[in-house]
């Protein structure tokens, strides 16, 4: 994971990138906010950059810097194999661990979930993941000791030695408890993130030992900010797909790839929504406000989405979707999207 990944909260991560440059690093941090707005996301590549063997600082773009994506120990943190990298999470009996759940028993669906939903994935996704949507999950004091013990041995590759409790309000009362100690009086080298959604819920003597990363975007917010990043690229791209010169698409195309497998999905979504606002407008004559900052295209493009296209444009989008998701090769999937989708506007 990348900060380049995450949806917003530039200044969040400028400030951390600065501290970790400086060699300022807290030994215990909690990342407060919504797993599925990106806290986990951040604890994660804010790791990958703490490790990372070849930090990116830029000169342009909102981001100060970033992890290079590319080191041997960014390649283990991304997919989650770093010895040194230990997470705990909520537990609970299932068909297979009937009694006494321990992180260690789920260690390998923890990591399948995480990296399926690129760590967006929220505490009921887990446990639809797991199939216990009718428990709940807890961080129990075994949880805890490991957490201990994973700290007091020796880094396994000489670096940092991370833990990152993923819902930590989810510890129950003997875990916090077990834990207490090590806050305080963190081992060399190491540092413990407390991802969690609601800070109220931790134990005040948690809350006091931990330095908190605040994380707090709405929906609102990021809907608002998808779309006065993307509008400008979306309507790019269209007017593209109307001319269909190669080299250009080409160089647009290139562009949308090398945005973060994230951001392209978002991307994706929000122009998918661009398009059914279309249609809608075209069919229904509901109002449709592409907010491009281009009034003519605006007022001109809905017309070109109708009932003769929109499952043609729908189904081009969701292929592209799915095939992101599973990882295919950003270029060639929006390429071929590009095609599909110029194809459907030219049966308006
Ligand atoms: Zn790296």
């Amino acid at each position: 994971m990348q900060f380049k990944d995450i949806v917003g909260q530039r200044d969040v991560i400028n400030r951390l990138t600065e501290i970790i440059d400086s060699g300022r690093v807290s030994h215990a941090q909690m990342v407060l906010g919504p797993t599925a707005d990106g806290s986990f996301q951040l604890a994660l590549a804010y790791l990958q950059y703490l490790c990372c063997e070849h930090r990116v600082h830029h000169t342009e773009g909102d981001l100060r810097a970033d992890s290079c994506g590319e080191c041997p120990s960014c390649k283990k943190i991304g997919s989650l194999m770093h010895p040194d990298l230990h997470l705990f999470f909520p537990t609970a009996t299932t068909t297979r661990i009937t009694s006494n759940p321990r992180c260690e028993d789920f260690a390998a669906d923890f990591r399948e979930f995480v990296l399926e939903k690129q760590g967006l994935g929220t505490l009921d996704d887990w446990y639809a993941f797991l199939g216990i949507d009718n428990k709940q999950g807890m961080i129990r004091e075994a949880d805890a000791s490991a957490i201990v013990q994973s700290l007091s041995l020796k880094a396994y590759e000489g670096g940092w030695k991370m833990v990152v409790v993923w819902m930590a309000e989810k510890m129950n009362a003997a875990a916090a408890n077990e834990l207490l100690k090590t806050l305080e009086e963190p081992s060399e080298g190491s540092v413990i993130l407390l991802v969690c959604e609601s800070d109220e819920r931790m134990l005040p003597t948690i809350r006091s030992r931990v330095q908190t990363i605040k994380w707090k975007p709405t929906n609102g917010e990021r809907r608002a900010e998808n779309n006065a990043e993307y509008a400008p690229l979306l309507v790019e791209w269209l007017r593209m797909l109307f001319k269909l010169k190669m080299k250009e698409l080409s160089t647009q195309v290139d562009k949308m790839a090398q945005m973060g497998r994230e951001q392209q999905k978002q991307f994706l979504n929000y122009a998918l929504g661009v398009m059914r606002d279309c249609f809608l407008k075209t069919a229904a004559g509901l109002p449709c406000e592409l907010g491009s900052g281009d009034q003519k295209f605006d007022a001109m493009f809905p017309s070109m989405v109708t009932t003769n296209n929109i499952e043609m444009i729908n189904a081009a989008f969701n292929d592209a979707l799915f095939a992101i998701e599973r990882n295919a090769y950003g270029k060639i999937v929006l390429m071929e999207l590009s095609f599909r989708i110029s194809k459907a506007l030219k049966k308006r």
